[in-house]
């Protein structure tokens, strides 16, 4: 098949870290980001630091700043997609701080503007693409699937059982995915609020069957906007703001524990802590492959998640 170049890939985890740019409006243009590196180094300064504790350089596979584009971004996660149509199972998660980019780097700002597209819709051309061009060879049948964990409890979007529903284009995704926000049945504001807390994971299941042989390949794409990673004050969360961190934290902490078990070839992996870690059991280690964005906000009273973001990071890769 075309893509085998990417198999070396298989059973590896990638960490990419994305910088957001200063928002518009914004004034102060003091960044915490004192360099970044061709090789995947990026440099962290802490203003409120003296001397050589000031510095720190951290290191992943690449370091996109604050000016790469949509498209740049998508150049580098193609190969991994790609591989889904030869029978991978692949992860791609945004982790980071609420308002560092996840939702930018998953879906992009608005649905209407190609060019910001995320990598969902990019994922969902290139596969429909592909599969158009191997038609001869191979016919593939692709589902989706939307689902939203809260509290650490699942919830279907697209549809109430949360099941697969077959589709041929991006545009009947997008539609899908329209239907999905209404299921969520609260106001724009409030959606927002709760998809800060929530996990919300896009699959794409693909299903092919070799013309000319008969064998059948079924791959798997997991798109995940991880709840925002922001540490809350025990001190002030109360009630159900207190829950919703708790389930946050321990299920985010789940996620690094597997992947840093993976990372590290582990006899056991303890995928059994939490919902996300359950949902994804197949897609993460043995033949599946996994990428890690991890989103940092440039301003200095992001210091504090910043470095634990990054801290995150360097565990599991
Ligand atoms: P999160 O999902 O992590 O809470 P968002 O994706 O909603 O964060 O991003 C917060 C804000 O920053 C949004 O207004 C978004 O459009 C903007 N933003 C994030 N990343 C970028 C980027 N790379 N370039 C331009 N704007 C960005
Ligand atoms: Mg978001």
């Amino acid at each position: 098949m075309l893509y085998n170049q990417v198999q070396d890939l298989k059973g590896t985890i990638r960490v990419y870290c994305r910088v957001r740019p200063f928002l518009q409006g914004q004034t102060n243009g003091q960044s915490t980001v004192d360099y970044i590196g061709e090789n995947g180094n990026i440099m962290i300064v802490n203003p409120l630091k003296q001397g050589k504790d000031a510095r720190k350089v951290f290191s992943f596979n690449k370091v996109f700043g604050p000016t790469i584009s949509q498209e740049q971004i998508y150049v580098d996660t193609q190969s991994l997609v790609r591989s889904v149509l030869d029978g991978f199972n692949v992860c791609i998660f945004a982790y980071g701080q609420t308002g560092s980019g996840k939702t930018y780097t998953m879906s992009g700002p608005d649905l209407t503007t190609e060019q910001t597209w995320g990598v969902n819709y990019r994922a969902l051309n290139d596969l429909f693409q592909i599969s158009k061009e191997r038609a001869d060879f191979v016919k593939y049948e692709v589902g989706v699937q939307m689902i939203e964990i809260y509290n650490e409890q699942l919830n279907g979007l697209n549809v109430p059982d949360a099941s697969w529903v077959p589709v041929s284009s991006t545009q009947d995704v997008l539609e899908l995915m329209r239907t999905g926000q209404k299921n969520r049945a609260v106001g724009a504001t409030a959606l927002n609020e709760r998809s800060s807390r929530s996990h919300s994971v896009l699959t794409i299941h693909v299903y092919g069957k070799e013309l000319v042989s008969g064998s059948i390949l079924k791959g798997c794409l997991h798109l995940v906007d991880l709840a925002g990673s922001e540490r809350v004050d025990k001190s002030e969360a109360v009630g159900d703001r207190l829950k919703e961190a708790q389930h946050i934290n321990k299920s985010l902490s789940a996620l690094g524990d597997v992947i840093s078990a993976l990372a590290q070839k582990s006899a056991h992996i303890p995928y059994r802590n939490s919902k996300l870690t359950q949902v994804l059991q197949y897609s993460l280690g043995g033949q599946a492959k996994t990428l890690m964005f991890v989103h940092i906000s440039p301003e200095v009273n992001s210091i504090g998640e910043t470095v634990s973001t990054l801290k995150f990071a360097e565990r599991i890769s």
